[in-house]
C-alpha cells in the first residue's frame, strides 16, 4: 500500500467551536492529526498514513523554529523512505501560502508536498476539512502531481506555491492564483493537472536552516505614510525589507527621500504591491535607492524569498535574477 505522511500544525482545520453553527468565534489548532484522519475513514482503504504533530497553533502564531521543523522532517522523510509516496500539511489558511512558497524554495523531490486547510472548523455543520484532506491525499498519491513542486489543494482546487493566496476571510473558496489561475483540479474521478517535465529549479536546496533568522520587516505604502515605520527598520539595521507599495509598487517622494538620505548600511530591499495581482517591473530609481522589483510576489512571499536570500548570503543580482526565474 502506498506511504504517506502527514504533518500537522494546527489551524481551522483542526478548530473547534461551541456548536455546529458557529463558524467564526473558535479556537484553531484543538484537534491532533490522529483525529483529522480518523474523521475521514475512507483515507484508510487509499493509502497508510503516518500522522505527526509538528505544531498545534492558529497559523498566524507560526514561528520560525515551526518552519525549521517542517523542512528538516520533510528533508529527513524523503531522503530516509525512497518508497514514501508524498507529503500532506495541514495548516491555517492564514499564512498557509507562506509555508507553501517557503517550502517550493527548499524541498528538492519530485514527490509531492500538499498543503491543504480548511475555512469552517472542525465542528461547523459542513465543515469543509474533511472533503479538503482527502482530496489533499488524492492529489499527493497521483503520478500527475510529480514535479510540479508544492501544492495547495482547497475546495476541489489545486494551486501552485508561488501563485496561491488567500483572497476572501470567508467561505469555502477562499484561494486563488491570482493572474494565472489554479493548476488543476481534483474530484472524485480523480486528479486533474497538465503533465509536467519534472525538472524545477530549487534555489535553497541545500540550505540548512538556522535556530535565528533574520528581522526582514514589510512596511505598507499608503496617503502620506509614517515615515517612522521605515525609519525605524533602517536604524534597526533590519537585514531585509519588503516595501509593499501603491500600484505598481510605488514608493511615496518622501520613502524615497529617506532612503535616499540614509548614511547607514542597506538592507536587501524588495519592491512589492498592494494591488494584490499584476507585475512590479524595474523603475530607473532602484539602484540609487538600492531597491528590487519583487515581480508577481506579494509582499508576504516577497519577505519569504528575501529571509531565505540574507540566510544564504545572496547580493542584489542574485535575488534579481531568482523573481525573474520563477521557481
Ligand atoms: N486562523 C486560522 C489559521 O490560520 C484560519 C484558518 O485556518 O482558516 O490558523
Amino acid at each position: 500500500m502506498n506511504r504517506l505522511l502527514l504533518l500537522a500544525t494546527g489551524g481551522t482545520i483542526a478548530g473547534c467551536a461551541a456548536d455546529s453553527t458557529t463558524l467564526n468565534d473558535y479556537t484553531a489548532g484543538v484537534l491532533g492529526g490522529d483525529a483529522l484522519l480518523a474523521a475521514v475513514p475512507q483515507l484508510q482503504d487509499l493509502a497508510s498514513i503516518a500522522v505527526e504533530q509538528v505544531a498545534n497553533v492558529d497559523s498566524a502564531d507560526l514561528l520560525f523554529a515551526h518552519w525549521r521543523a517542517l523542512v528538516g522532517r520533510i528533508r529527513d522523510a524523503f531522503a530516509a523512505d525512497p518508497e514514501l509516496a508524498g507529503v500532506v500539511i495541514t495548516h491555517g489558511t492564514n499564512t498557509l501560502e507562506e509555508t507553501a512558497w517557503l517550502l517550493q524554495l527548499l524541498i528538492d523531490d519530485p514527490r509531492p508536498v500538499v498543503l491543504v486547510g480548511a475555512m469552517r472548523p472542525a465542528t461547523a455543520l459542513s465543515a469543509d476539512g474533511p472533503l479538503n484532506l482527502l482530496q489533499a491525499v488524492q492529489v499527493a498519491l497521483s503520478r500527475e502531481a510529480r514535479g510540479h513542486g508544492v501544492l495547495v489543494v482547497m475546495d476541489g482546487q489545486i494551486h501552485g506555491a508561488r501563485a496561491v493566496t488567500k483572497v476572501a476571510t470567508q467561505g469555502v473558496g477562499a484561494f486563488a492564483s491570482l493572474g494565472s489561475g489554479p493548476l488543476g483540479w481534483v474530484d472524485d474521478v480523480g486528479v486533474h493537472l497538465p503533465t509536467t517535465s519534472g525538472s524545477r529549479q530549487v534555489p535553497f536546496a541545500g540550505l540548512p536552516l538556522p535556530e535565528r533568522w533574520p528581522q526582514v520587516p514589510i512596511v505598507y505604502g499608503s496617503v502620506e505614510p509614517e515615515l517612522l515605520m521605515l525609519t525605524a527598520c533602517l536604524q534597526a539595521g533590519v537585514a531585509g525589507l519588503v516595501f509593499t507599495g501603491t500600484g505598481a509598487g510605488q514608493l511615496s517622494a518622501a520613502e524615497r527621500s529617506a532612503l535616499q538620505a540614509w548614511p547607514g548600511k542597506r538592507a536587501l530591499m524588495l519592491r512589492a504591491n498592494r494591488c494584490g495581482s499584476g507585475p512590479v517591473h524595474h523603475h530607473y530609481e532602484d539602484e540609487r535607492l538600492g531597491l528590487l522589483p519583487a515581480g508577481n510576489l506579494n509582499p508576504q512571499k516577497a519577505r519569504v524569498l528575501l529571509l531565505l536570500a540574507v540566510l544564504a548570503g545572496w547580493n542584489r543580482v542574485q535575488l534579481a535574477a531568482l523573481i525573474t526565474a520563477s521557481p
